[in-house]
């Protein structure tokens, strides 16, 4: 009898497999992209063999919130993500999207779209056809799943996005919608809260998003508010889903300003009684402090202000607001004058709401790192590792299997994302193998670029794209589009 043979066996796994049930020991044999057995494996071979005895083989962990549209292309590596175990991104989220920009985008490139690019050059792709092929001509380390935002289609078609879109207008980025579709786009996202999307009413995104329903697309978004009237905005987000007719994400879930925190007891118990009627779902990442452009107003709000970037003043970057407004001997406000266009860092959230979402049955995982920043946020690196250690093992929020389906099964069946976070024959084969008992964030508020520690191993479509604290160069990433649903 022939010996069975696979290009890669791993041994004496721990498997944690997906699905939120208990761990149980076996071997893993994968065939090319996909695992092909798991089971008892002792007398077959592998090209590649892989001794896992005492640690874990997770599904590759999905990051359900990413702004790595550019990313993928100009870091195809994907370290911050790869390094953490992440092998699928969700991208083009907050209605930032890099595609499609049919008309040249504005000089300077209108805020919040310079979180992906502060030069301009990367908005170069008239369709999203366009940029999804430059994906699959060119693939990064991770798989990714692309939605098209609302800002970059105002931006495309409006002059003036002080206002709300005209029908001509709506009907332009219907079309843009539809394109995107087509093209593999797995949903439109919305930034409601920024400013370039602020003018927009209800009723132009439920315009816009009708498209959504025939595609079996999805509706995901930053609320227009997640303070005082985080309420209204959870009820505005579940209109635009019944009215489209698709589920909702809510990203990045949180309650933002002192006056607000506990409110995630409202908030989640909204979430859940609305989850009986409509399709809901919602990420979060693991910090109390938030990252976005640098603003006058959101300083106000935040107990302590860190810059990530400055476009103008590039060496304050990781700098405290406060001490760079006394190094120049000026106002916060005057400082903030001086750096834009510029990232920072807010501290706006407490930990009890933290935890209280992050705990939360339905609550996917999702960094929201931005890649690009001099001096990022934490999360851009440590987002996984942070969840399975300090709130899993250390703290004891929840056992190692429900914090991975939170990063993984829950993920791939949320967004759609067929033979994809689970581990079992026949589905792809993205894995992360790591040590439970060192498994934890590296990154800091001081120092935020660093790998995480306690991941070993992590596998894209069968290949190795991170191995023992370094990318092997390998860029085995698919663009993913959304499976249909049953009706
Ligand atoms: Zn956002």
């Amino acid at each position: 009898m022939q010996q069975e043979h696979y290009d890669l066996l791993i041994r004496h796994a721990t498997i944690v497999d997906g699905t939120n049930t208990p761990r149980f020991a076996a071997d893993i044999g994968i065939r090319d992209d996909r695992i092909a057995r798991i089971g008892k494996l002792a007398g077959a071979r592998g090209d590649v063999e892989i001794d896992l005895a005492g640690r874990i083989a997770a599904p590759g962990f999905i990051d359900a919130h990413t702004h790595d549209d550019r990313a993928m292309l100009s870091d195809p590596d994907m370290a911050p993500k790869v390094s953490q175990g992440v092998t699928t991104v969700i991208g083009g989220n907050c209605g930032v999207s890099l595609a499609p920009m049919p008309r040249p985008i504005p000089d300077p490139v209108t805020p919040p779209l310079n979180l992906l690019d502060d030069d301009g050059g990367w908005f170069r792709f008239k369709t999203f056809k366009s940029y999804l092929d430059a994906l699959r001509e060119k693939p990064a380390a991770t798989n990714c799943a692309m939605l098209v935002g609302h800002t970059t289609l105002r931006v495309a078609t409006m002059d003036d996005l002080g206002k709300p879109a005209t029908p001509l207008q709506i009907t332009r980025m219907r079309e843009l919608v539809e394109e995107a579709l087509e093209a593999g786009a797995i949903g439109v996202s919305t930034g409601l809260f920024y400013e370039p999307a602020i003018a927009a009413p209800t009723e132009e995104v439920i315009e816009a998003c009708q498209p959504l329903k025939k595609h079996g697309g999805i509706y995901c978004t930053h609320m227009r508010n997640e303070g005082d009237q985080v309420m209204d905005s959870l009820e505005e987000t579940f209109r635009i889903g019944r009215e489209v007719g698709v589920p909702v994400v809510i990203s990045h879930h949180k309650v933002v300003g002192a006056n607000n925190h506990g409110r995630s007891e409202e908030t989640l118990a909204f979430i859940k009684q609305n989850m009986g009627r409509q399709s809901v779902c919602l990420d979060c990442y693991p910090y109390t402090a938030g990252s976005t452009i640098l603003s006058v107003d959101r300083a106000q709000g935040s107990a302590r202000t860190i810059v990530s970037w400055s476009k103008t003043l590039p060496q304050y970057a990781g700098q405290d607001l406060a001490d760079i407004a006394k190094q120049m001997g000026v106002s916060e406000e005057e400082a903030i004058g001086r750096l834009l266009p510029a990232g920072a860092i807010y501290f706006r959230m407490d930990e009890k709401d933290v935890q209280r979402i992050l705990k939360f049955d339905e609550t996917m995982i999702g960094s929201d790192g931005l890649p690009h920043d001099a001096a990022p946020h934490p999360r851009l690196w440590g987002t996984f590792p942070r969840v399975l250690g300090h709130y899993g093992r250390l703290l004891g929020l929840f056992p190692l299997e429900t914090a991975v389906y939170k990063m993984t099964g829950l993920t791939a069946q949320n967004f759609g994302l067929k033979d994809r976070g689970v581990i079992r024959e026949g589905a792809y084969a993205d894995l992360t193998l790591f040590d439970a008992d060192q498994v934890d964030e590296a990154a800091s508020y001081d120092h935020p670029i660093a790998p995480s520690r306690g991941i070993e191993t992590v596998i894209v479509n069968g290949v190795v794209v991170w191995n023992l604290g370094r990318s092997t160069g390998a860029h085995p990433g698919r663009v993913l589009t959304r499976a249909k649903q049953a009706a």
